[in-house]
């Protein structure tokens, strides 16, 4: 019997079954795992379960993320997807009716000409032409008002529904920008934020690009499991968030690393900035309010790079992340900025995800 299942035949519920399958296939039982596995367990997308399945048992966490975010990604672009053709929809009944009210403009205009043309062309106008006259653009001055009162309201209810649109979609947006964990910018929004330093025209601020990763997590989870190691990564980027700037970006970039994108700051205020999150994590007390365990103190290693240093996106994060790993090597819970010469003896990285 293969390892799906033995976990089919033993284990009682569809949760259990799943959890001893990723157990026993190496994989860290994180929560976008555990949605990857469900969906191969439920057997609902069979192109899924195959790429899964391609993986074997030594899957990286890179190429589960990968599978994740070619099948989940297409889910949650449905909503934009949906949203578009309402706003198709809208968009081509509103010029529809801006077309009908114009023709009736057109055929008013045409009246009025031929009107004006009738007057003019008797050498005395007499009192019939005048009354038909003005008969006549009376009757059409109403129907074109009356059709100008119609476009107005049809144009208002439309642009209020293209609002309740817009909303959605902002929503939809934000959403696929959000680590539903911490409620940081995500991978995604961070990507594109970083790539945003070098086409940006305000090329003249001093931007500044941060990694954080935590320190020994992995005994974190090893010691009190991975709900409180949820919970400690949602703690760890709250202390992030309320130690940098309100305009600073800050996103969770992987599992326990974090990334902070700052404008308008000096190298020594970038190491200010790092040495302030550094030490009010590690003052942070991490205790289970319940039950009063002491998790004890939670550290991070952070490593800088100016963006002024180097010429694109890929040699910001290469750079940040070679301070990154200077700082973990020299000791952890301490800060690098990246300068000239500093290298990587080996080719370890401590993020999850190489390269922008
Ligand atoms: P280092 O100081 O060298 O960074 O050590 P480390 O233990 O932090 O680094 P390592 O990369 O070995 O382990 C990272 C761990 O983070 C492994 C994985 O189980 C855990 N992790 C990743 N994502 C999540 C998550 O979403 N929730 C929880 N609880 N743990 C996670
Ligand atoms: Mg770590
Ligand atoms: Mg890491």
């Amino acid at each position: 019997m293969n390892t799906v299942e033995v976990a089919k035949a033993q284990l009682p519920d569809i949760a259990a079954q799943i959890v001893y399958a990723m157990r026993t296939m190496g994989v860290p039982s994180i929560p976008r795992n555990y949605e990857l596995f469900y969906e191969a367990y439920i057997g609902s997308n069979p192109a899924l379960s195959r790429d899964l399945a391609a993986l074997g048992k030594r899957a990286t966490q890179d190429e589960l993320d990968t599978i994740g975010e070619r099948y989940f990604a297409s889910q949650r672009t449905r909503g934009i997807e949906n949203a578009h053709s309402k706003i198709i929809t809208q968009l081509d009944s509103l010029l529809r009716a801006l077309n009908v009210e114009q023709n009736s403009l057109e055929s008013y205009n045409k009246l009025l000409g031929e009107t004006v043309q009738q007057i003019a062309s008797k050498s005395s106008t007499s009192a019939d032409i005048l009354r038909n006259a003005i008969t006549i653009l009376t009757v059409a001055t109403g129907d074109t008002m009356a059709h100008g009162e119609k476009t107005v309201e049809s144009v208002q209810q439309k642009s209020q529904e293209m609002d309740v649109i817009r909303k959605e979609l902002d929503e939809y947006k934000r959403i696929a920008n959000t680590d539903s964990l911490t409620r940081l910018s995500n991978r995604r929004a961070f990507d594109e934020r970083l790539a945003g330093i070098f086409e940006s025209e305000n090329g003249f601020l001093p931007t500044a690009l941060i990694l954080m990763d935590i320190d020994h997590f992995k005994q974190i989870n090893d010691s009190y499991g991975h709900p409180v190691g949820d919970k400690i990564l949602a703690t760890v980027a709250t202390v992030i968030r309320t130690n940098v700037r309100r305009d600073a970006f800050v996103a969770r970039t992987g599992g326990e690393e974090f990334a902070v994108i700052l404008d308008g700051s000096s190298r020594e205020e970038v190491y200010e900035v790092c040495e302030r999150v550094r030490i009010a994590l590690q003052s942070t007390p991490f205790r289970n309010s319940k039950t009063g365990v002491d998790y004890g103190s939670v550290t991070i290693s952070l490593g800088g790079c100016m963006a002024a240093e180097v010429s694109d996106a890929g040699e910001l994060y290469g750079k940040a992340d070679i301070a990154l790993y200077c700082a973990k090597n020299d000791g952890r819970n301490r800060t690098r900025l990246f300068e000239d010469g500093m290298k990587k003896d080996f080719n370890k990285s401590w993020l999850l995800y190489r390269g922008a």
